[in-house]
C-alpha cells in the first residue's frame, strides 16, 4: 500500500473515496513524512507494544504505528473513513479498527482484551476540540498507560508545561503535571496537514508518574478546588472558593488555611504551585 505521509498519495485516496473532510471532528491530516517519523522515534514504539490510536484518519499514522508495534488498535468516530481505512490498512495483519466515539469508549477494556491489563501506548493526531477530555479520561480512568505521545494545538501544550505565575498556567497544567511527565518534542507549522489548521501545533510526550509528586487526601477534590480557583482567574483565592457552592467551603476557611501556609489572603491560584494546592485541599 502506498505510503499516506506522501501528499500526492493521500489526495489519490481522498479522490477515489470523494471523501469530504468535516470540520465538526476536527480533521486535519498528517502529510509530512518527517513529522510521522519523529512521532514514531518520541513513543519509542517497538513488537513488546500495544497502541491505541484515537482518530487513524485515513490510516496514515497507523500505517507507520503498524510497522512498528506488536498490535495497533484505531478508534474512529467518522463512519465514511471506515471503508478508506479498510482498504489502506489491508496490508496489516496486527490492526483493528473500531468505528465509535473514543469519549464513549471503555479503554480499559481494550487494554484487558488487548493487552492482559498491561500498560499500553498511546499515539495520535488528537482531533483538536476534544483534546482536554481525551486526556483527562485517560488519567482520571487509570487507564494502564506506558506513555500518551499526541499532536495538540502548540497552545495547549504551552499550556501543558507551564508553571505558576505565567499565562498559560491554569487546571490543565496542574492536572497533567500531578500525573505525567509532559515534554514537547517538535513543534509542527499547518502546511504539514491537509487541510491546514489556523493554529500551530506540537507532538506532546507525556510520561506517566508511577505515584504523583504530591500526596492529597482525596484527589477528586483537590481537582475540583483547582477548577474553582481557575474559573475566575482574577479573583482572589479567598473570593473564588468561598463563592463556589459546590465546595461547601466558607471564606473564613480559606483565609485561615492560607494564613497557616504563611501566604497572603489576597493570593490567587495562578501563584500556587501543586504542592501548595495539595496542602491547601488537605487543610480544607
Ligand atoms: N490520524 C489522522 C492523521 O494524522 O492524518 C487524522 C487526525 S485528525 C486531526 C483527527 C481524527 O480524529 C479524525 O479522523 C476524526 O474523524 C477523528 N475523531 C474526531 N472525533 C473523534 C472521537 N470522538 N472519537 C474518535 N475519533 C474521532
Amino acid at each position: 500500500m502506498a505510503d499516506l505521509g506522501i501528499p500526492q498519495n493521500t489526495i489519490a485516496v481522498l479522490q477515489k473515496y470523494n471523501f469530504h473532510f468535516q470540520k465538526k471532528f476536527g480533521q486535519n491530516f498528517l502529510i509530512d513524512e518527517r513529522v510521522l517519523d519523529r512521532i514514531i522515534s518520541a513513543s519509542e514504539i517497538t513488537k513488546e507494544d500495544c497502541v491505541l490510536e484515537i482518530g487513524p484518519g485515513i490510516g496514515t499514522m497507523t500505517q507507520y504505528l503498524a510497522e512498528r508495534a506488536g498490535t495497533v488498535t484505531a478508534v474512529e468516530i467518522d463512519r465514511a473513513l471506515i471503508p478508506i481505512l479498510e482498504e489502506t490498512l489491508c496490508d496489516y495483519s496486527n490492526v483493528t479498527v473500531i468505528h465509535g466515539d473514543i469519549l464513549k469508549f471503555d479503554i480499559n477494556q481494550l487494554v484487558q482484551e488487548k493487552n492482559g491489563g498491561r500498560p499500553i501506548k498511546v499515539v495520535a493526531n488528537l482531533p483538536y476540540y476534544i483534546t482536554t477530555p481525551i486526556i483527562m479520561g485517560l488519567f482520571e480512568k487509570q487507564v494502564p498507560l506506558k506513555s500518551i505521545t499526541v499532536m495538540v494545538q502548540r497552545e495547549v501544550a504551552q499550556r501543558m508545561q507551564a508553571q505558576p505565575g505565567t499565562k498559560d498556567y491554569g487546571a490543565l497544567s496542574l492536572a497533567v503535571q500531578y500525573y505525567a511527565k509532559a515534554e514537547v518534542v517538535a513543534n509542527v507549522p499547518p502546511n504539514c496537514f491537509i487541510p491546514r489548521p489556523s493554529v500551530g501545533s506540537a507532538v506532546v510526550r507525556l510520561l506517566r508518574h508511577e505515584t504523583p509528586p504530591v500526596q492529597t487526601k482525596d484527589e477528586a477534590r483537590m481537582f475540583a478546588l483547582i477548577r474553582a480557583s481557575f474559573n475566575q482567574r482574577r479573583k482572589t483565592l479567598v473570593n473564588s472558593l468561598g463563592n463556589a457552592g459546590e465546595l461547601h467551603i466558607s471564606k473564613e476557611q480559606v483565609f485561615e488555611a492560607l494564613a497557616q501556609m504563611g501566604l497572603s489572603p489576597t493570593i490567587r491560584g495562578e501563584s500556587l504551585s501543586l504542592e501548595q494546592f495539595a496542602r491547601l485541599n488537605n487543610l480544607l
